[in-house]
């Protein structure tokens, strides 16, 4: 061998010490009857625990306690090399002393006639999670299979249906296979959710652990319920430590979601809510429900920046309506604005009627320019078609004023405020048309 050649192979044998020094693993090499003859500092550590007096001279004398096995299992292992075993749990007794590990997996490879090489990890934070998962897989599975009212799936990270329990049909109507893949706006009803909120409750979930809303639902052959829907996040699988915010992969359940079909409840919870939050003559929002939707919306807005619009609208000259007419009349023309209004709103759009004559809609998710057509598409839609009364036709029209949140704006006062000079320029202007907020 020239010199040149033992060289190579120093280097080469000095990087395998290192190698053997640095390894995640603990690494131990072993005589045929166990004898122990290199070990890796890992190694050392993980077997400390269960070396008497601090010696470690012979490996299946110190695993004696928890694989008692080992010896003759080795000695029965007839290849000439070869897996005498595969990542085997060991589960070293309570009294071991410090923080060493509680689980330890071997896998102890045959070299030759009279060389063993073990392989030892731990696994104390792995068995723990895994047994976690089982108590928890349990749990669920208890849950999924006994309760039947509650329509269980589980989402992804983008809110697609994974899975379903049992229930799912009794409660939406939908075959389960039907549904795999689908969003979960599917069990809403056309226009109740935009995207922006549905990924809205997603982060709600994420942050503060559950979201719930109650409202109405889809069934499959199109009629609705009244329910509620909750989203709760779930513990990250996978290996790794879950970090939080860490992304999942797209298909693996993130999300738990319930669906209750609360019809028998909503008669009674749905009459206290009207009582405090709608307006008795036209059935809109009030004033109140109008503002805390305002602060609710703006708050989400803030987490994720978007459009939000505000149109306020004042009936034209509505005083000589009632005078001429009767305060009646004035009333049924009322009722007429708040239909129209519905008939150009999405069921998202917070419509309200704030004053006397006065009425606003909150736009979720709208810019001015589409605001603007909106706004239009009632002006015109209650120009075009009167009112009736005692069935006598009332011709009236409405002026509005149009504004949307930006950041110089401090709150929902201030953006009520542009819409109000809005509408005040409509007015000036001649009224029965739209104007847009628009700095002085
Ligand atoms: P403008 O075009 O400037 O808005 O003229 P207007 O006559 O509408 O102006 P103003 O705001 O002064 O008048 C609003 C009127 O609306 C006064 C009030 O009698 C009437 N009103 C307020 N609430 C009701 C209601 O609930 N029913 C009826 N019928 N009239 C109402
Ligand atoms: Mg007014
Ligand atoms: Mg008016």
């Amino acid at each position: 061998m020239s010199a040149a050649d033992e060289h190579a192979d120093a280097q080469d044998y000095e990087a395998l010490l290192q190698f053997l020094y640095l390894a995640p693993v603990g690494l131990v090499q072993l005589a045929a009857d166990g004898a122990i003859q290199m070990l890796n500092p890992l190694s050392a550590q993980l077997l400390m625990p269960l070396s008497r007096d601090g010696e470690l001279t012979n490996l299946f004398e110190a695993l004696a306690p928890v694989a008692p096995d080992l010896r003759s299992q080795c000695g029965s292992f007839a290849a000439e090399q070869g897996q005498v075993c595969d990542a085997l749990r060991l589960y070293l007794h309570a009294d071991a002393k410090g923080s060493g590990p509680q689980v330890m997996s071997l896998t102890l490879l045959k070299l030759n006639a009279d060389r063993l090489m073990a392989v030892l990890t731990d696994v104390t934070e792995q068995d723990r999670r895994e047994r976690q998962l089982r108590k928890t897989d349990a749990w669920l599975n208890a849950i999924i299979t006994n309760i039947t009212d509650y329509a269980l799936v589980s989402l992804d990270r983008q809110g697609r249906v994974e899975s379903w329990n049992e229930s799912i049909q009794r409660v939406t109507g939908y075959e389960a296979a039907a549904i795999k893949g689908q969003h979960y706006a599917r069990f809403y009803p056309d226009g109740a959710t935009t995207e922006a909120q549905q990924l809205d409750r997603l982060r709600e979930a994420d942050e503060n652990g559950w979201t719930l809303d109650e409202g109405l639902r889809l069934r499959a052959d199109g009629s609705e319920f009244w329910g509620s829907a909750m989203i709760s996040p779930l513990p990250l699988r996978g290996d790794d430590d879950g970090a939080a915010g860490a992304p999942g992969a797209d298909d693996e359940p993130a999300y738990c979601m319930i669906i209750r079909d609360i019809s028998d409840r909503r008669d009674v919870s749905e009459n206290l809510r009207k009582a405090t939050y709608s307006d008795h003559l036209t059935g809109l929002s009030n004033r109140r429900a109008f503002f805390e939707a305002a602060q609710l919306e703006l708050a989400r807005r803030k987490k994720a920046v978007r459009p939000v619009a505000l149109i306020v609208i004042d009936a034209d000259h509505f005083k000589a309506i009632n005078d001429s007419h009767g305060h009646p009349a004035g009333d049924a023309v009322l009722v007429h604005l708040a239909h129209t209004m519905r008939g150009v709103c999405r069921q998202v759009d917070v419509l309200a009627r704030i004053g006397g004559e006065e009425f606003a809609i909150i736009l979720p998710s709208v810019a001015l320019d589409d605001a603007l057509a909106i706004a239009e598409r009632l002006r015109a839609g209650v120009a075009a078609a009167p009112a009736v009364y005692a069935q006598q036709p009332i011709a009236y029209t409405i002026s509005l004023g149009v504004a949307v949140m930006d950041d110089a704006l401090a709150g929902f006062d201030d953006l009520m405020k542009r819409a109000d000079e809005a509408l005040y320029a409509a007015k000036r202007g001649g009224r029965n048309r739209v104007a847009a907020w628009a700095a002085a």
